[in-house]
Parts: C-alpha cells; sequence; structure tokens
C-alpha cells in the first residue's frame, strides 16, 4: 500500500465514519472540520462509533481504542494536510462550497496529495479545475454505515491518471471496502443507477393502484430471488428522504405523478410518522416486518 496519511474533511455523517473506518484499519488519520466546536463534536461522534464495531464487527475494546488513537484532530486545513498521501472530502453537497474548499485545499496541499470526494449526486469534473491537479483527483463514494455497508465506488472523470485510479482502488480494498470501479463519469455511481429507477417504479405502481407494496415486494422478491422488495429498502432509505426526492423530481418535471407520489408520502406516512425503520413504522412495522415470514413468499 502506498498510502499511510490519510485526511478526511468533513467529520459529519460520513466523514466520521470514514475516518473511523480507516483508522480501524491501521492507517495514520487527520479529521478536518471548520472549528473546533465542530471539532468536539466529531471526537463525540466518532467515540460513539466504537460501540457499533464492537456489536456489529465483534472488535475488541482494544482494537476499537487503537483506532480512536490513529486519530489526530484539526480546525486548521493546513496542519491537516501536512502529511496527506489522501484528502477524502465528505463536507456538505453544495457546489459553491466544495468549489471553495478545493480552492483553499489547493493551496496548502503537498502537489503529491491525491483528492478524493464522496459527493453522492455532483461529479468530480465539476470541481478538477478547482483542485488544481485534476490528474489527481476523482470519487470515491462510500455507503452509510460503512462498517456493514461496505461498497466503494471509484469513479474517474475524463482528466484522472490511470496511476492515481489503481492507487485508490487499492486503498479502498486495504479499508475493507469491496472496490466499484466506474471508468466513466456516472450521476449516481452504478448503485443509484440501479436503485432508484427500481424504487420509482414501484413507488410508480403504487400511486397509480396498481398494486398494494406488499404485493409489489412479494413479485420482486419471488420473481429475482431478491432478499428485499422496494417498500422495504425505502423502509431502509428513510420515507423523508424518499419525500425530498419525489419533492424534487415533481418541481423540475411538473410530472403530476410525482406529485401525487408526494403527497401519498407526506400524508399517510411522514404525517402520521412512519419514518421508516428508524422509526419503528414505514410501509412495514419493525422489527418483525411481514416481508421476513416465510409465510410472505407463498
Ligand atoms: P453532514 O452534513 O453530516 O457533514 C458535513 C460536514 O462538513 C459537517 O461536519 C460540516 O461541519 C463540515 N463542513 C461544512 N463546510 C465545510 C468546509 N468548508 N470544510 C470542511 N468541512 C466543512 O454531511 P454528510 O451526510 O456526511 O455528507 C457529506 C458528503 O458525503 C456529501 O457530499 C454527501 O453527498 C456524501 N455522502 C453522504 C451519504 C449519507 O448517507 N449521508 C452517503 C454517501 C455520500
Amino acid at each position: 500500500m502506498d498510502f499511510k496519511n490519510i485526511t478526511v474533511a468533513g467529520s459529519g455523517v460520513l466523514g466520521s465514519q470514514i475516518a473511523f473506518q480507516t483508522a480501524f484499519k491501521g492507517f495514520n488519520v487527520s479529521v478536518y472540520d471548520i472549528n473546533d466546536e465542530v471539532i468536539a463534536q466529531a471526537k463525540e461522534r466518532i467515540s460513539k462509533l466504537k460501540q457499533r464495531y464492537l456489536e456489529d464487527l465483534q472488535a475488541t475494546e482494544e482494537e476499537v481504542d487503537q483506532a480512536y488513537n490513529r486519530l489526530s484532530f484539526h480546525s486548521n486545513l493546513a496542519d491537516a494536510v501536512t502529511n496527506a498521501d489522501l484528502v477524502i472530502e465528505a463536507i456538505p453537497e453544495v457546489v459553491q462550497i466544495k468549489v471553495d474548499f478545493y480552492e483553499k485545499l489547493a493551496k496548502v496541499a503537498p502537489a503529491e496529495t491525491i483528492f478524493a470526494t464522496n459527493s453522492s449526486t455532483l461529479l468530480p469534473s465539476q470541481f478538477a479545475e478547482a483542485t488544481g491537479r485534476p490528474e489527481r483527483f476523482l470519487a470515491l463514494h462510500f455507503a452509510n454505515e460503512i462498517w456493514k455497508n461496505n461498497t466503494a465506488e471509484i469513479m474517474k472523470h475524463p482528466g484522472t491518471n490511470t496511476d492515481v485510479f489503481d492507487k485508490v482502488i487499492s486503498f479502498a480494498k486495504a479499508i475493507g471496502m469491496v472496490a466499484l470501479p466506474l471508468h466513466k463519469e456516472q450521476p449516481g455511481y452504478i448503485l443509484n443507477s440501479l436503485l432508484v429507477p427500481l424504487l420509482d417504479a414501484a413507488q410508480m405502481l403504487l400511486v397509480k393502484e396498481v398494486a398494494d407494496p406488499e404485493t409489489i415486494d412479494k413479485t420482486w422478491m419471488v420473481g429475482t430471488g431478491a432478499p428485499l422488495g422496494p417498500f422495504a429498502i425505502l423502509d431502509v432509505v428513510g420515507i423523508k428522504t424518499a419525500y425530498n426526492i419525489t419533492q424534487a423530481k415533481a418541481e423540475k418535471t411538473g410530472d403530476p405523478a410525482f406529485k401525487k407520489l408526494a403527497e401519498l408520502l407526506k400524508t399517510e406516512y411522514i404525517d402520521k410518522g412512519k419514518l421508516g425503520r428508524e422509526t419503528g413504522e414505514g410501509f412495514y412495522t419493525y422489527p418483525n416486518p411481514s416481508f421476513i415470514s416465510p409465510d410472505f413468499l407463498k
């Protein structure tokens, strides 16, 4: 492995997970965020992850403590990247915030440092110029709860150097991810390019009153052997997120079906506190949703 020192910029939901997972796999990790107050929150957020590693991965106390001790925390960007082989950016999904960040980073990072964005919906080519090193820049996209949902989609933009691409693929494997290389830019990467149309299609069947969620899920599960149907997946994603995406599509396309779906999600689910798996109810009720019963597929 060529990398030793990794900087994670942004210590929110994903940044804290990326930082801890990377340290857990033995790398030195600098965590950067905008001020000392947010850094104090980052320490707390990351400390809480220890428990998840103990429970979900049967890690030992010693392992999680050692991982935590490989982290250093910074609110000064130059200090955070002094020895960085790789900077992973996980700051808000706002173009201007990211552009400003890359322009600042370009000035203080060593010339050989590779930059990667964890952006879910933006493309690396949108920031390539701002990085000042387009050939050493690409996307490295993780999933929420990285220690369990261990995909890493590694996506080139047209200017990314092949050697840089290969190094980041090796790094993703070294931190326990299943590395999924994308040789061309693709909005939504591979996973969401597959998942979003499936979830949209399922919700359209519901809003057109063709079938109920259980029947739609059952069809998918029996027909393809998949362990979850689209509505069970939507419960994991969260109904609020599904609503926000649908609402944005309704506004963008003016399609009345999306508008009707957004209304349905709001009145029948969100307003009734059915936000998905997290709140114990969404399309199904948890912890024992009907689809886990063997009879469901009969
Ligand atoms: P978040 O809002 O939880 O965290 C963002 C962090 O960035 C905060 O700690 C904030 O203080 C910090 N920040 C704000 N401005 C900054 C700046 N100029 N420099 C450095 N740090 C700054 O966001 P998140 O959900 O962790 O998402 C971060 C990125 O990861 C986004 O690009 C998002 O698309 C991507 N992502 C999120 C998820 C997810 O499930 N949440 C999954 C995959 C990818």
